[in-house]
């Protein structure tokens, strides 16, 4: 169970990638494609890969989805052309791991393999260590959008802060540490600490009430986390985070604090959100 420095009446959890850093697209056009393409060989349909996966990893429902999923997804979509079925590797060995319940990280990816070895999944497992090793490397000294840091400091005056990810706990205290971060943040919750929806219900069974506990997140998973805990969302819109968080911070806080964000407020919020990413479609 998640233990925080001083318990509060709130809560508020924070996803990091594409949310409080502009981090989605970075990592995924200079790391995880171009490592995709090098663990996989996929050298001859590097163009058809690219575009698939920007679609699955950023503009689309599935953005921000678990890597190894959304590995898994954008195999499965290239196979749908059927001139690829033969070329592109069926992820079945990869769905398996991703419904087996294990924890989506990358340690236990490696375990998993020991008892899973075959060639493709070999190579997942050299894509998702490399990409954590080059991430390391190249997103270094990234600033977060511009209004998070007032966000969280007025937060917290009320509220117990969480870092909600689907990255390496070890990635998230370099990066968030890096931005000085870190003094208005109670908890890190990383991909250790297992999905988004079981580190949003640990953090609940500290005993917050669901109207008094808010999850800010860029992506349809981060939503679907919150509900799953019966929380309110607040999302961040992609291509235009610095207006989401000047508005989570002069409207979004006060709705929270005086139970007035659920309902209209929060489905009005929704709309916008779900229109904006379903836009991105075909572009
Ligand atoms: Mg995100």
């Amino acid at each position: 169970m998640v233990r925080f420095p001083e318990q509060k009446d709130y809560f508020v959890g924070v996803d990091s990638d594409g949310c409080a850093f502009d981090t989605m697209e970075l990592k995924h056009r200079q790391v995880f494609i171009p490592q995709a393409i090098e663990s996989l060989d996929l050298h001859d349909i590097d163009d058809e890969y690219r575009k698939v996966a920007e679609s699955v990893n950023l503009y689309s429902r599935s953005r921000g989805a678990n890597r190894f999923e959304a590995l898994a997804l954008c195999l499965d979509r290239l196979r749908l052309n059927r001139s690829l079925v033969k070329r592109v590797p069926d992820p079945d060995p990869i769905w398996a791991f991703v419904r087996s319940g294990q924890p989506l990280s990358n340690d236990s990816f490696a375990e998993y393999v020991e008892t899973h070895d075959t060639d493709l999944m070999r190579r997942v497992l050299h894509w998702s260590s490399e990409s954590n090793r080059r991430i390391a490397e190249t997103v270094v000294d990234n600033p977060p959008f511009s209004g998070v840091r007032e966000m969280l400091s007025d937060a917290h005056d009320f509220a117990n802060t969480m870092i909600v990810s689907a990255t390496p706990g070890a990635a998230l205290r370099q990066e968030w540490g890096a931005a000085q971060l870190l003094a208005d943040v109670d908890v890190i919750a990383g991909q250790e600490a297992g999905s988004k929806k079981t580190q949003l219900a640990s953090a609940m069974e500290t005993g917050f009430e669901t109207d008094k506990a808010l999850m800010v997140g860029d992506a349809p998973g981060d939503h679907a986390a919150a509900d799953a805990n019966g929380i309110l969302f607040f999302p961040i819109v992609p291509g235009h985070e610095v207006n989401s968080w000047l508005e989570l911070r002069a409207e979004g806080l006060a709705r929270l604090r005086e139970g007035r964000f659920r309902g209209s407020y929060q489905d009005g919020l929704l709309q916008a959100y779900y229109d904006a990413l379903d836009g991105h479609r075909g572009a």
